[in-house]
C-alpha cells in the first residue's frame, strides 16, 4: 500500500519529519541541516482567471493561503496590511513595474531599506508572531541572521521592537558598502544587535548555520525559553512573499495590454543565494506562464558554471564586487531546486550537500541537469556591469543599481545569443542610491567625494531623488560597535542574550 505523506513542509534532506508552516517559519532550518520545502506545491491549484484583476495585497492573500496551511485568513490579511499597506513602502502598491525601451524593470526597492529584501522582511515578523501563537509556544525567539549587506538592515528594520523576538545580525566587516554598514550600525531598537565579522559572507553564513545546529547551545537556550530562528532566505517565510511579485508583474503586463493572456514571459534575476529566482521557479510550478528564468551572477559566477556544466564548485577565488549582495559562493537555496528537480529525492540531495560541505564541490546527475532547461545563466564582470549602468543611463536616463546592472548585461547577452523576443522583466533589486559610489563612478568616472556627498552629487547630475531612508544617513548616530572573529560568533550570541536578560530583569 502506498504510504500517504502528511501535507506539510519536509526537509530537503529527509522525509522523516513533516512540520506545519508555523513550525517551519519558527525553526528556519530543518534539524538535519536541510531546508524546509512544501511537499504539496505540485498539488496547488490557483484559478488564474480570477487573479488578474487583484491588487498586490489580494494576490498575496491567495498565494499565502495556498502555502500557510495553519494560518487563518485573518492572520494572513492582517500581516499583509501591516507589511505592505501601513506606510512602510513609498507608493500605493509596494512594487513598481517600469517599461524602459524593450524591457521592463520590476522595482522591488521602494521599501524601508531600499532593497528587495524588504518585500519579505517587512512581513516575516508578522508571520513569526502569528506562528508563535499557532504553535502555542511560550518561548521567545532569537533571530540569527548572516548578511551580505541588504538582509541585515531589512531584518533589523522588520524586527526592531517586536515583542518576544530579538535579533542579532552578523555581517562581513569589510564586505559591505559604507551605506549598507551605516544603515545597520544606526539601527534603533533594544532588541537588536549588529556584529561585524572578520571573514567573508560565506564564513558569516556558515557561522550562523553552525550556531543554529549547535545542540548544546540550543538546549542551554531552551532552558531560558529562547528558541533560535533565522531571517535568512533559507527561512520558508522569506521565500513565499517573493512568489507574489512574479504573479503581480505578469498581471500588470496583461492589464497594460503588453501581453495576451497565457503568453509566456522571461524574468532576469540578479542572483546570490538563489532565493529570489527560486521564488520565480515556484511561481512557474504554480502555473505562471514563464518561458525562461535567467540567472544573472557577478564575477562570483559559481551558478553560471553550475548551469553550464552540472558541477558546483566553490573552490575558487572569491571576488569583492560592486554588487556585494551577490558575492556568494555557497548559494543555499539551490538545494531546494535540486530537491524538486530530483523528484524530491532527499537522499540524493543529502549526499550532494555532504560533498559540498566536505570537498567544496559536487556534480549533479545528467538526468537532473536535463531538467534545468527553464534556466539560462550568465555573468557580468565589474567592467561590464559599469558599462551596462552607463549605457542604459545615457540612452534612457534610467538609473540602475549594480545588481540590476549585472542582470541587464546578462539579458543583453541572452538576447544576442538566442534572439528570443519573449517579453522580459528584469528584477530590479536595489535603489541606485544604496550603491551610490558604484553607480556614480560607472556613469561619471572616479570621484574623491565621500560616499554621502556623492549621493547628493548623483541626485543633481541625474535629476533624480535620494530615497527618504537614505537621506541624512551620515548625520545619524551609530548605536552598534561589536566586532568579532568568525570563530567567536556563538560567544557574541551568548553575550547579547545576557544583555537582553539584564534589560528585562
Ligand atoms: C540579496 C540580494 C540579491 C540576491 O538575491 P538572492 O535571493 O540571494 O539570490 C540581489 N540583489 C540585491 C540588491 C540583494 O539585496
Amino acid at each position: 500500500m502506498e504510504e500517504i505523506m502528511k501535507k506539510g513542509y519536509n526537509s530537503t534532506r529527509s522525509k522523516d519529519i513533516t512540520v506545519t508552516a508555523s513550525q517551519g517559519i519558527l525553526r528556519g532550518l530543518a534539524p538535519d541541516g536541510g531546508l524546509f520545502v512544501p511537499n504539496f506545491i505540485h498539488n496547488i491549484q490557483l484559478d488564474q482567471t480570477k487573479l488578474s484583476k487583484k491588487n498586490y495585497g489580494e494576490l498575496a492573500q491567495v498565494i499565502f493561503t495556498a502555502f500557510l496551511d495553519d494560518f487563518s485568513e485573518k492572520q494572513i490579511a492582517d500581516a499583509i496590511q501591516n507589511a505592505y499597506y501601513s506606510g512602510k513602502f513609498e507608493e500605493k502598491e509596494p512594487v513598481n513595474l517600469k517599461k524602459v525601451e524593450d524591457r521592463y524593470f520590476l522595482e522591488l526597492f521602494h521599501g524601508p531599506t531600499c532593497a528587495f529584501k524588504d518585500m519579505a522582511l517587512t512581513i516575516l515578523p508578522y508571520f513569526m508572531v502569528e506562528s508563535i501563537k499557532n504553535v502555542n509556544s511560550h518561548n521567545k525567539i532569537l533571530i540569527l541572521t548572516a548578511t551580505s549587506g541588504d538582509t541585515g538592515k531589512a531584518a533589523l528594520e522588520g524586527f526592531a521592537n517586536v515583542d518576544d523576538i530579538s535579533i542579532i545580525v552578523f555581517y562581513p566587516k569589510d564586505g559591505v558598502s559604507t551605506i549598507q554598514e551605516k544603515q545597520m550600525l544606526t539601527q534603533i531598537g533594544d532588541n537588536t544587535c549588529v556584529v561585524g565579522i572578520s571573514g567573508n559572507f560565506d564564513d558569516t553564513q556558515n557561522g550562523v548555520k553552525e550556531i543554529l545546529n549547535d545542540v548544546e547551545l540550543g538546549q542551554k537556550l531552551a532552558k531560558s525559553n529562547v528558541l533560535f530562528s533565522s531571517a535568512n532566505s533559507i527561512n520558508i517565510g522569506r521565500l513565499l512573499p517573493q512568489v507574489v511579485y512574479y504573479f503581480y508583474s505578469y498581471y500588470e503586463l496583461l492589464n497594460r495590454g503588453e501581453i495576451v493572456d497565457g503568453e509566456e514571459i522571461n524574468f532576469v534575476v540578479p542572483t546570490g543565494n538563489f532565493g529570489n529566482i527560486l521564488a520565480g521557479y515556484y511561481a512557474k510550478q504554480l502555473g505562471l506562464p514563464i518561458h525562461k528564468l535567467i540567472c544573472a551572477s557577478n564575477a562570483n559566477k559559481v551558478l553560471t558554471d553550475f548551469f553550464e556544466t552540472g558541477t558546483y564548485d566553490r573552490n575558487r577565488e572569491f571576488y569583492k564586487t560592486s554588487s556585494p549582495s551577490m558575492d556568494i559562493l555557497i548559494s543555499s537555496n539551490l538545494e531546494r531546486l535540486l530537491y524538486d528537480l530530483s523528484n524530491e529525492d532527499s537522499e540524493a540531495v543529502s549526499s550532494l550537500m555532504k560533498q559540498l560541505n566536505t570537498q567544496g564541490s559536487y556534480q549533479a546527475s545528467k538526468t537532473l541537469m536535463e531538467k534545468t532547461q527553464l534556466f539560462y545563466a550568465g555573468a557580468a564582470d565589474e567592467l561590464e556591469t559599469a558599462e551596462s549602468i552607463k549605457d542604459i543611463f545615457e540612452k534612457t536616463h534610467y538609473l540602475m543599481d549594480p545588481h540590476t546592472g549585472v542582470a541587464n548585461k546578462v539579458y543583453n547577452d541572452y538576447l544576442k545569443e538566442t534572439g528570443d523576443i519573449t517579453k522580459t522583466v528584469i528584477v530590479s533589486t536595489a535603489s541606485p542610491y544604496k550603491f551610490g559610489r558604484a553607480v556614480y563612478e560607472s556613469i561619471f568616472g572616479a570621484s574623491d567625494l565621500d560616499d554621502y556627498s556623492l549621493l547628493d552629487c548623483l541626485a543633481q547630475k541625474t535629476n533624480t531623488q535620494i530615497p527618504a531612508p537614505l537621506r541624512d544617513l551620515d548625520k545619524k548616530e551609530n548605536r552598534h560597535s561589536v566586532q568579532c572573529h568568525k570563530t567567536d560568533m556563538s560567544k557574541a550570541v551568548v553575550d547579547f542574550l545576557k544583555d537582553q536578560e539584564k534589560n528585562h530583569a
